[in-house]
């Protein structure tokens, strides 16, 4: 028995274990949604073969395909759930399933390799064991030409009781011919308050600290549910521009520090408070930014701030050019003092 748990072990890989993770998806209700839709398809026999799981990614998504591979593949689900006991359970936990094929995203998102696709294909050719072949897909946009047209044979013609569980966050970039293969389910976008509790009952945060990382929500401005920038000093930054507190080129050094879409993003989002604010609409912003996003909406008048949005989604679509970057965001705070003026700078030339 001892020897057999060993090898067990060492057949499984982290890549192909499948947690059931319910309380993580009773815990996100846009993910919760989507569990009582596939929920209902499973017990009628009517997921489509090929599924697109298209929405945001990150450890929800994960939590519902796991979830979703581990109910498929259980033998005596319980409520809807995968049972935990069952032999498919026990070894899907371990990663020692041999019916599940996964490519796992990856944390730099690269392109999926041809190689990685003939891999997949061979195994799953391989002898079936249980009921049906599982070929997981995380982020399947990763595809490049070549592994994409690998995988589309695999797609026309499977091997039988093959199921395709996918995932998409940016279902324009994935080939056409891929996409017109799968059938795709899209999750709703969180609302701020369910992000919140979502922070709070999965990440253990501060109820404040929750609700600024689901105001932020953006993974790239935060580690651990913090910020990774000095935020109070951004937003104050830009308080003071348009108090017109001092030289604005001096006022918003604060921004210097931050790399230029992450700036985009924030004030992006802080225009957004305002914009709820002027037209009278809860800002539902954290207490500790409630202060600051007041001030700004109080400040100038509604042509202005429509002036102010269109200049700042200019200033976040260049953000990725080579352009000087203390001078795109000096140019970006005189911008905000007076957006009506013409530019001062092309940022073409
Ligand atoms: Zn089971």
């Amino acid at each position: 028995m001892v020897e057999n748990a060993a090898t067990e072990e060492i057949a499984g890989s982290a890549e192909r274990r499948l947690s059931s993770q319910p309380r993580m998806i009773e815990g996100a209700a846009w993910v919760r949604d989507a569990w009582t839709q596939l929920d209902r398809l499973v017990s009628a026999g009517r997921l489509p073969h090929g599924l697109l799981l298209h929405g945001r990614l990150g450890s929800t998504m994960t939590a519902l395909v796991e979830t979703l591979a581990r109910r498929l593949i259980c033998e005596a689900p319980r409520d809807g759930w995968p049972c935990g006991a069952c032999p498919a359970c026990r070894q899907a936990e371990q990663g020692s399933f041999p019916d599940v094929h996964r490519l796992a995203d990856d944390p730099d998102h690269r392109d999926i390799p041809i190689d990685a696709i003939r891999d997949l294909i061979e195994g799953a050719w391989f002898t079936r064991y249980g009921r049906m072949r599982l070929i997981v897909i995380e982020r399947i946009e990763r595809l490049n030409r070549n592994s994409g047209n690998a995988l589309l044979k695999l797609l026309e013609e499977p091997p039988e009781a093959t199921q395709f569980l996918c995932t998409v966050e940016h279902v324009d970039r994935l080939l056409p011919t891929i996409r017109s293969r799968l059938q795709r389910l899209r999750l709703r976008e969180p609302r701020q308050a369910e992000l919140a509790d979502w922070w709070q009952a999965a990440r253990g945060l501060a109820p404040e600290q929750a609700r600024l990382a689901a105001f932020v929500d953006d993974p790239a401005l935060l580690e651990e549910g913090e910020l990774t920038f000095d935020w109070q000093a951004v937003t104050r930054a830009w308080v003071d521009l348009m108090a017109g507190r001092g030289n604005p080129v001096g006022v918003i050094e604060p921004w210097l520090s931050l790399p230029r879409p992450a700036l985009a993003r924030w004030l992006l989002r802080l225009w957004a408070a305002v914009a709820r604010g002027r037209a009278g609409l809860p800002t539902e912003v954290p207490a500790a930014l409630e202060a600051s996003v007041e001030q700004l909406a109080r400040s100038h008048d509604d042509e202005h701030w429509l002036a102010v949005q269109s200049r700042l989604v200019r200033f976040a679509r260049e953000a990725g050019h080579p352009l000087h970057p203390e001078l795109a965001v000096e140019q970006l705070a005189l911008d905000l003092v007076d957006p009506r003026l013409p530019r001062r700078l092309d940022p073409g030339l």
